[in-house]
């Protein structure tokens, strides 16, 4: 059955902030942590957080060092890769914990957490739901995607802290509001007893068995994520897919068609909630801190452009290949799954699909009710 895989987080440090040591997250998070990680109790965690100096590989280290702390900023924001240059999708982030305990070579944190590394979870976690319950209470009659898998794995600290029981059932019980869990784990053991009642969606990022292996490092494999999408489908979960990033090797359009084929083999495509698909992309500070760590991953030397946003992006005519070929495999499936584009201008949408994109606050309406 599926494992729980707390054994992947190798810490060699835990920091508990003043005041977080009885709560209810410190308390699950020390009980299943093995008894020899030193734990040590702190006035203030940001120091905690920081990156060590002189490490060889700073942002590595911090992936080896938990942070228990309160959050004194918003749980609830604007999705950070949203911007009036893209066709976005309307999506809310919801920052429950900071890093993951995988270690994608492509992995954008490694940018936006290079300043702040150790892995950080808030246990003040329910305060969240207060905020939640103001935008619910302000919606007019909309309705909104909430995800928490943009500053970390969704599920990849779930072991650790059960928080998303807590989630599901808070989502399970709000019509206009509707989770996006998304991962690359199979740890769905907690949410197989926990009914969503049709509120939350499990999403996994998918890449072919080559990508995987080169560069996915301790994620599930796809055929792993491809099993727990089917689990959770069958427990009353909605699922939905992201081809993000798409990377253009040879043979990639070979790869990604059979690994297409291997998903609608097991879940079929009118019981997937939406499809997003999004090009491999790197700011040149990411790329630079991308290939030191990992000197031998083929994939971060593909042919790329400098995009007018500032990012190296997959040549255009490779990229929008890929995408192509991918929304028409999913188009002879049979029945129309709902597809959008990460972080692609207008222009580019109306290449792939021949049409311009919804306003984002639609498309976010549309891919909470889908
Ligand atoms: S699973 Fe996601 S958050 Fe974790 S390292 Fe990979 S890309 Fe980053």
């Amino acid at each position: 059955m599926w494992t729980v895989k707390k054994e992947k987080i190798d810490l060699d440090s835990v920091f508990v902030e003043h005041g977080c040591a009885e709560s209810a997250l410190a308390t699950r998070v020390l009980r299943a942590l093995p008894p020899d990680v030193p734990v040590t109790h702190v006035a203030d965690a940001r120091e905690a957080s920081r990156p060590i100096s002189g490490a060889s590989d700073p942002f590595g280290a911090g992936k080896r060092r938990l942070v228990i702390a309160r959050r004194k900023t918003p749980f609830l924001m604007p999705c950070p890769a949203g911007s009036s240059k893209f066709a976005c999708c309307g999506y809310l982030v919801l920052t429950l914990a900071s890093n993951c305990p995988m270690d994608c070579s492509y992995c954008f944190l490694q940018e936006y957490l290079a300043d702040n590394p150790a892995f950080q979870l808030y246990a003040n976690y329910t305060d969240s739901f207060d905020e939640l319950d103001r935008l619910a209470a302000n919606a007019h009659g909309r309705s909104f995607r909430v995800g928490t898998g943009e500053l970390a794995d969704s599920l990849a600290f779930d072991s650790l802290t059960s928080i998303s029981r807590d989630l599901v059932e808070f989502f399970a019980a709000r019509e206009n509001l509707t989770l996006e869990l998304k991962t690359k784990t199979d740890e769905i053991e907690n949410l197989l007893d926990v009914d969503p009642r049709g509120r939350v969606l499990v999403s996994w990022t998918l890449s072919p068995d080559h990508v995987y292996r080169t560069s996915e490092h301790l994620t599930a494999s796809p055929a792993a994520r491809i099993a727990a999408s089917r689990a959770v489908l069958d427990a009353g979960y909605r699922v939905a897919f992201h081809f993000d990033p798409l990377i253009a090797y040879p043979n990639a359009e070979r790869d990604y068609l059979l690994l297409i084929d291997q998903l609608l083999d097991v879940v079929p495509p009118k019981q997937i909630s939406f499809i997003s698909m999004g090009g491999l992309r790197m700011t040149p500070r990411l790329r630079s801190a991308a290939r030191s760590r990992f000197p031998d991953d083929p994939m971060l030397c593909g042919e790329d452009v400098l995009s007018s946003d500032g990012r190296f992006r997959t040549f255009t005519p490779l990229r929008l290949s890929l995408y192509r070929a991918l929304a028409e495999r999913f188009k002879k499936a049979g029945a129309e799954i709902p597809t959008y584009l990460c972080m692609e201008p207008e222009s580019v949408h109306q290449h792939v699909f021949g049409g311009s994109p919804d306003r984002p606050a639609t498309i976010g309406q549309r891919l909470a009710r889908a």
